[in-house]
């Protein structure tokens, strides 16, 4: 008896609650603009964040209201740019096309300071007096910025070195935001046609910087005078490339006597990637010459 007693009580409740949803399943019902469905369909679904929203499908409302451009998903690449603009029968236009570059060569050449033996994390590292590299700029090579990357596009090699794999890298910049010497741009967006990357970022005096790291820029500036396209200048003595002017020549990379700038991206130029994906490769310059380059 008590036993029917309870089933029916729960009858009862189940019965009300499933009238007070279904009610006000109807009296809030939102109406969704088909279009953002498949617009999100599009998108690739990381929710990497990388065009300043929290998930893909907020940026596909947004896109749909007009409020983003059909480019506004960096990870997505042109297919993605192309077939939102689709769906939403506007004119397509360019993707917005960056790959993360890391500005440091020093991995198993830079000197370290003490001996850290704390969590394996850059941003815990970095929080012990900076780290215990010499080089307060260098990689501190525990790989926060592996871990962070959705799409698996950068490794650690031998070095200790995160590599970015061109092919895989989306642009999202996450790993920038990760990496907690991302503000000093020891990671950075470049642009995906970029032939080249100058593999330091060291602001400190000349002598201080050779002292903490073997592979550092010791703005020489060979580079800057033998640059045929004026692409390439030490800039508070570190040599910074111009994107708008590099001819992806490769004359920097073969003068550079610290072997700090390397042949880089999705450059067409580039046309042999090193076998082991750590961005080195061989480029034919502008007048027809090979140049081989490690990592
Ligand atoms: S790039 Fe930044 S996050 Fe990545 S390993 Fe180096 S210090 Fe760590
Ligand atoms: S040639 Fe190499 S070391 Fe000299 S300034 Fe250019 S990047 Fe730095």
């Amino acid at each position: 008896m008590l036993i029917l007693k309870a089933v029916g009580a729960l009858s009862v409740i189940g019965v009300i609650t499933s009238t007070i949803l279904a009610t006000a399943a109807k009296r809030f019902y939102v109406e969704v603009d088909p279009r953002v469905e498949a617009v999100a369909a599009a998108l690739p679904g990381s929710n990497c964040g990388a065009c300043g929203n929290p998930s893909c499908f907020m940026s596909a409302e947004k896109m749909v209201s007009g409020e983003l451009e059909p480019n506004a998903c960096v990870a997505g690449g042109q297919s993605v740019t192309d077939a939102v603009a689709a769906i939403l029968g506007a004119d397509t236009c360019d993707a917005i096309a960056m790959i993360s570059a890391r500005h440091c060569g020093g991995g198993d050449r830079a000197v370290r300071a003490y001996e850290y033996a704390g969590v394996r994390s850059c941003a815990a590292a970095n929080r012990l007096a900076g780290g215990p590299l010499a080089c307060s700029a260098g990689c501190l090579g525990y790989g926060d910025c592996v871990r962070a990357c959705p799409f698996d596009a950068i490794h650690l090699d031998e070095r200790g070195l995160p590599v970015v794999d061109p092919a895989k890298c989306t642009g999202c910049g996450i790993c920038v935001k990760e990496c907690p010497r991302g503000q000093i741009t020891l990671l950075e967006m470049v642009p995906e046609s970029a032939p080249v990357v100058v593999r330091c970022n060291a602001h400190d005096k000349v002598k201080a910087r050779k002292a903490n790291c073997s592979a550092c820029c010791i703005a020489c500036r060979k580079c800057e005078r033998e640059c045929p396209a004026d692409a390439i200048h030490v800039i508070d003595m570190l040599a910074v490339v111009d994107y708008t002017k590099c001819t992806g020549c490769g004359t920097c990379v073969e003068v550079c006597p610290q072997d700090c700038i390397d042949l880089y991206g999705r450059a067409a130029a580039v046309d042999t990637m090193a076998a082991d994906g750590r961005g080195g490769g061989a480029i034919t310059n502008v007048t027809g010459k090979r140049i081989e380059a490690g990592a």
